[in-house]
């Protein structure tokens, strides 16, 4: 069945805890290898029912990652193009819930001619041949299963990429486990019980790891790794120590550091040794010490939560490394924000040097955005709105112009909202788009391109007047309230290419107030930054 016979694949699982950075060190791996000169590809499977990721709490999952062709997933994807810096697709993310909808589509289409539906073989076949096609012209192609083994939902998962190797022979296979390893305080000891039970599971599904990471929080002594190589019955070179790391970016020279690039070379029989360069130059200017510091606030509705913004948080730290200055980050609290008493989130507004209004959706935290743009329109202060961050910047610049009651018609969607009477859809639902607010799937998603006004800030900061970006939303900035958001201090400086939808907008009275309808921040990757996110922290030395 497989078509892509040069390839060789790398299968990682995790062991006795999930979160424990399984997902970038399958990406450091791939990072070395494709410093080494291979295509590489990465794919997530995900254990859960869900049938894509775009209906999930952030604040439970994480920030919501899509990809240039328009498909909702995990924020796995999101690492995976920074550390690699290529464009995953609606291959590379891998759901229970699409598998079991697929299977259950033909199912009930008659396309399986009457027989006996099945975990073993249909379901795990269908992820193998996902596999395949994810992995479609790569050199290597890296598949990562979330969740631990031995999860309910996962075992269909382990049990394909095992038989997998049936497939393409197991010396086209590498499997890497990375299991936690606790030390317990009490008794100032490391306990390798847990990682021996979750490697007996392994085994238990007919998978001996090729490599064992043992992910723990200070570097542990070897012996920890020869005891668990000792009891799992794997070579001991074969079992490494990843301790906790300051910044993931370095977790990729951790690796090598690890004696897995070895067990790499003779998996892929390639002695050669990666250029890392650029990731050398980059962990030096992030790990060097800075002058100066910039502040930026970041006004959101869920506050403190890395990864609920963390294409932004990242896009931001990279900028400001590149600069040569330290972040200092805020969480403002949009909801906070808004109240008209003079409240922490207010003083942390002034105190900044910039500020990022990020994506959101729903009324929550809506008006303290509204407010961080109007303060960052009449003080001159740098603004950089993502998505949300334009809709509430026109918003802010509508009501300024004039339109006392100027809103999004995402208000409206609330039941906490009394609309009034002379309410402006500033924001409004995208034509065609109307009565599906609640399902998911619906919204503008995936690269769209733009063009942007010759002479424009935008054109000077993207170096280019035609842009290609990716979106997520679904509401649209309404274009006969323009000439109020311009009197409000706004112009539209990029559009779709027929014009009827707008992309950017600037102050061109502000030093840098820059807004787009897209999510720039998922294009951002480490060692080539966002020109926004450059710019940006550039504008706030
Ligand atoms: N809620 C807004 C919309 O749906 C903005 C979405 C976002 O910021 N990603 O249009």
């Amino acid at each position: 069945m497989v078509k892509n016979k040069k390839c060789k694949y790398i299968f990682v699982t995790g062991g006795v805890l999930s979160g424990v950075g399984k997902g970038i060190t399958a990406a450091s791996m791939g990072a070395i290898l494709k410093a080494k000169g291979y295509k590489v590809t990465m794919q997530k499977c995900d254990p859960y029912l869900n049938v894509d990721a775009g209906l999930l709490n952030p604040v439970e999952h994480g920030e919501c990652y899509v990809t240039h062709d328009g498909v909702e997933t995990d924020l796995d994807l999101g690492h995976y193009e920074r550390f690699l810096d290529f464009e995953t697709n609606k291959y590379s993310i891998t759901l229970s819930g699409g598998i079991y909808k697929e299977l259950i589509e033909k199912e009930r289409s008659g396309g399986f001619h009457g027989k006996t539906v099945q975990l073993v073989p249909h379901f795990t076949n269908l992820v193998c041949e996902k596999i395949e096609r994810a992995s479609a012209n790569s050199d290597i192609h890296i598949v990562e299963i979330g969740g631990t083994v031995g999860d309910y939902e996962g075992l269909p998962f382990v049990e394909a990429i095992r038989l997998f190797a049936n497939k393409v022979g197991r010396r086209n296979c590498l499997y890497l486990s990375v299991v936690y390893v606790p030390f317990i305080n009490t008794s100032k000891e490391l306990k390798t019980k847990p990682a021996q039970n979750a490697l007996k599971d392994l085994r238990g599904f007919g998978i001996i790891p090729d490599i064992v990471c043992v992910r723990t929080e200070k570097p542990c002594p070897r012996a920890i790794c020869e005891k668990i190589a000792a009891f799992s019955g794997i070579s001991s070179d074969a079992v490494v120590n990843l301790p906790d790391i300051n910044s993931v970016y370095d977790v990729p020279f951790n690796v090598l550091k690890s004696g897995v690039l070895q067990i790499l070379n003779d998996f892929i029989g390639d002695d050669s040794e990666p250029d890392m360069t650029k990731w050398e130059e980059f962990s030096k200017k992030r790990n060097a010490k800075h002058d100066r510091t910039v502040t930026v606030g970041l006004v959101a509705k869920y506050v403190g939560n890395d990864d609920t913004y963390i294409c932004v948080t990242e896009a931001l730290k990279a900028a400001a490394a590149w600069n040569d200055v330290d972040l200092d980050l805020r969480w403002i609290n949009a909801e906070e924000l808004a109240s008209e008493a003079p409240s922490q989130a207010l003083e942390l507004l002034e105190s900044c040097d910039g500020i990022v209004v990020p994506g959101g959706f729903g009324l929550r935290g809506m008006e303290g955005k509204i407010k961080a743009a109007t303060y960052a329109l009449e003080n001159d202060k740098p603004y950089l709105g993502l998505c949300l961050g334009l809709q509430m910047a026109c918003v802010a610049a509508a009501r300024r112009g004039g339109l006392v009651h100027a809103g999004s018609e995402e208000f409206l969607a609330s039941e906490d909202y009394k609309k009034p009477r002379d309410f402006k859809n500033v924001i409004y639902i995208m034509p065609g788009q109307e009565g599906k607010e609640s399902t998911g799937g619906t919204m503008r998603l995936g690269d769209y391109p733009a063009v942007l006004d010759k002479g424009s800030k935008v054109a000077r900061i993207y170096r280019k007047t035609k842009v290609v970006e990716r979106h997520r939303h679904r509401y649209e900035v309404n274009q006969e309230y323009l000439l109020e958001i311009e009197r409000g201090g706004l112009v539209v400086s990029g559009t779709s290419p027929d014009g009827k939808l707008v992309e950017f907008v600037e102050a061109p009275k502000n030093k840098f107030f820059v807004a787009t309808q897209a999510h720039p921040e998922f294009k951002s990757r480490p060692l080539d930054v966002h020109p926004l996110f450059r710019e940006f922290i550039k504008s706030l030395k």
